[in-house]
């Protein structure tokens, strides 16, 4: 019982870093949230960070996606 919930939770936190994890911007503090994606990249909501275009660049400060850090919830 005990281990067939820790299971659950690890995946839960699986998931949630590729899903629904905001990212930030280490230069500008600017924040990408996946549900609301980006609309002047035309990125629509519920878009997860990893699932991006290479191409994807920090509106604010043109810094590229490597320059994002997960924010802890
Ligand atoms: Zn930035």
């Amino acid at each position: 019982m005990n281990q067939e919930s820790r299971r659950l939770n690890d995946s839960d936190i699986e998931s949630r870093l590729e899903g629904h994890t905001r990212m930030e911007c280490r230069i500008c503090w600017y924040t990408y949230d996946p549900a609301e994606g980006d609309e002047l990249e035309q990125i629509p909501p519920d878009t997860p960070f990893s699932a991006l275009p290479d191409h994807w660049r920090c509106p604010q400060c043109d810094a590229d996606k490597g320059m994002f850090l997960p924010i802890d919830a």
